[in-house]
């Protein structure tokens, strides 16, 4: 049987739940497709306040979300500090992002059908698109597939995206006495692991650069953190892990976002950021950039939109990865911020900055200077470096069921992607190397 419609919108995560809303809402005939749509991806799901200045309407959202004002650095257990947040970290669970995106979607009309996309066929005009069970007949194709995106490689093989593997872990947040998130940096290496408590358990993962850690080394990372932090030594919780399509976009690059008939967003499309990962935010800002090109040139101007809206801020985050990850100067600075309020101003500035997408030099120097001012002399290494320690918390949470791992995973020989996602190493020797 072959069905037809207007527009195949195959994924439906924040960037294809959004982009098939918009679409319905200006009467275009939508179909969405997602086989495991809402689920709880493998994803932090932390949302800066820069996420809900853009989208007022997840607002919505705040009475499940874990709001979180106090971030805790570090490079060893021993090793760190706090700075406090002027505006809250949200964290949200994604089946719970995804439950209420796609129900926007359905009552604005859009057709969503929980079926996997296996093949794409460009046909003349439109495509073709085959389901295990239907065939559907599309005119305009939107790869909102996320970061091992099937409508990427058929559509757009020559768009490089950097896919970042990563591994998550759910123990239960049982006995925590501080609602902060950690962050955990490694010398020289683009990537970090990541603790955030979310309603009723933690997101523990770790996300590196491709090619700098194999899939054992993320989970013994893991491990390692959570050995030392909770005290605790039964470490065998489940995991997941999926890739994240971090933007490698150049100057040129952005015209292979859309063509004849299709355009791609959010991780499909490299959109993620390559300093922090972070890619929910602009997987709906691609959706909505798509929406409005639409409205004007059927989708003509979306990459134009897309390198206005986005290339400034990509070499931003590179130049931040380049200088602050993968050299000694991050590592450094957060030795110099147990000793001195300057370098601590400055770090509070970067944290209390990131994603604010205004980029510009002298705002962040203006936001270092306030919070020099605001970094009282008596705050000292005790005050900035308390640490919580969690009791054994192993009830791990049984979240894993749908955090499937077809994405794709860091040397995993299923993963349809898996030569892309993980040109990993084996591990140097069992033992993950912390300085390359
Ligand atoms: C471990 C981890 C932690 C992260 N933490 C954060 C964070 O804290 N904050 C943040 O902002 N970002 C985070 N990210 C990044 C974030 O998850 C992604 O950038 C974001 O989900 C991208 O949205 P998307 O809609 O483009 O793709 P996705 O959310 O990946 O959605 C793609 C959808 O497409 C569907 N799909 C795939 N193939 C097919 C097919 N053939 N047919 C039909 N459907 C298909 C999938 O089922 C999926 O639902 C994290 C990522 C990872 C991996």
């Amino acid at each position: 049987m072959t069905s037809t419609a207007q527009v195949g919108v195959i994924g439906a995560g924040p960037a294809g739940a959004r982009v098939a809303e918009l679409l319905a809402r200006r009467g275009v005939d939508v179909l969405l497709l997602d086989p495991k749509a809402p689920w709880e991806k493998p994803c932090g799901g932390g949302l800066t306040p820069a996420v809900f200045e853009d989208f007022p309407d997840l607002m919505e959202l705040y009475p499940i979300a874990r709001s979180l004002t106090e971030v805790r650095v570090e490079l060893q257990p021993e090793l760190g500090f706090s700075v406090h947040l002027d505006r809250p970290l949200r964290i949200v669970p994604r089946q719970a992002l995804g439950a209420w995106q796609l129900e926007r979607a359905v009552n604005a009309g859009a057709w969503h059908v929980p079926s996997r996309v296996r093949t794409i066929e460009r046909g003349a005009p439109g495509w073709t698109l085959e389901t295990d069970e239907r065939r559907f007949r599309i005119r305009f194709l939107i790869g909102a597939d996320g970061a091992a995106s099937l409508v990427r490689r058929v559509a757009a093989p020559e768009l490089s995206v950097e896919l970042a593997p990563t591994r998550v872990a759910y123990p239960s947040s049982a006995g925590l006495e501080h609602d902060r998130v950690v962050l955990k940096f490694y010398p020289r290496i683009a990537g970090y692991l990541w603790d955030f408590p979310r309603p009723g358990h933690r997101s523990v993962g770790v996300g590196v650069q491709s090619g700098t850690w194999t899939r054992p080394d993320l989970d013994q990372e893991i491990d390692d953190y959570r050995r030392s932090r909770d005290h605790c030594s039964c470490l065998g919780l489940p995991r997941a892990g999926a890739v994240i399509g971090t933007g490698q976009l150049g100057h040129g690059d952005f015209s292979c976002l859309a063509g004849a008939g299709f355009a791609l967003l959010g991780d499909a499309a490299g959109l993620a950021d390559p300093l922090t990962g972070e890619g929910i935010h602009n997987a709906m800002r691609s959706a909505e950039l798509l929406a409005r090109a639409w409205s004007r040139h059927g989708a003509d101007d979306y990459p134009k939109l897309a390198h206005a809206t986005f290339a400034r801020e990509f070499g931003a985050s590179r130049f931040a990865r380049r200088v602050l990850l993968e050299s000694w100067l991050g590592s450094a600075l957060i030795h110099r911020c147990l000793s001195s309020n300057s370098a601590y101003a400055v770090m509070h500035s970067i944290l209390n900055g990131v994603n604010e997408h205004d980029g510009s030099m002298s705002r962040l120097f203006g936001r270092a200077l306030r919070a020099w001012s605001a970094v009282r002399m008596d705050r000292t290494l005790a005050a900035r470096g308390g640490r919580d320690v969690a009791p054994c918390s192993c009830a791990s949470v049984e979240l894993l069921d749908h955090a499937v791992t077809a994405t794709g995973i860091c040397g995993d020989a299923q993963s349809p992607r898996s030569r892309e996602a993980s040109d990993c190493r084996p591990p140097a020797s069992g033992q993950v190397k912390l300085n390359s």
